[in-house]
């Protein structure tokens, strides 16, 4: 895809800072990174999220995301992992990636509601009524 970032960064039109690569994913700091580490690992091929993946490249992604932490770990000490993937309107980059965030202590990392949100009963109501019937 010619107007996209992440095909150009895994071309090496755009400089990146490689933490992993293989056949399959070309991984990399995060330029806006939340805890130190912060990566995106990202498939080869354009697709555009989860939804698009092959179960051999989400087991192969789940394998790298392992072997990351591990590293990491021995690296620069984190202790546990926080794994996001967004799609839709959350997602900014329109290429499948998975954010892999190194954690080093309680609470450096937070995911907060922006808008008011609904009851969980009312939410429960529906999901019961439409995953359920
Ligand atoms: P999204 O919101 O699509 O899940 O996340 C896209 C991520 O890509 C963001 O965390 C953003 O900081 C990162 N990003 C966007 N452009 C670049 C870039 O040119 N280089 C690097 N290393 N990361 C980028
Ligand atoms: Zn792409």
């Amino acid at each position: 895809m010619e107007d996209c970032i992440f095909c150009k960064i895994i071309k090496g039109d755009i400089p990146s800072k490689k933490v992993y690569e293989d056949d399959l994913v070309y991984c990399f700091l995060d330029i806006n990174p939340h805890t130190d580490g912060d990566c995106l690992i990202v498939p080869k091929e354009h697709i555009l999220d989860f939804h698009d993946a092959s179960d051999e490249l989400l087991i192969h992604i789940n394998n790298v995301i392992k072997d990351l932490e591990i590293k990491y770990h021995l690296a620069l000490k984190s202790d546990g992992l926080t794994i996001i993937h967004n799609s839709g309107v959350g997602q900014e980059v329109k290429h499948f990636h998975i954010h892999l965030i190194p954690r080093y202590e309680l609470n450096d990392v937070a995911l907060s509601a922006k808008r008011e949100l609904k009851s969980i009963d009312e939410v429960y109501e529906t999901i019961e009524k439409e995953f359920f019937n």
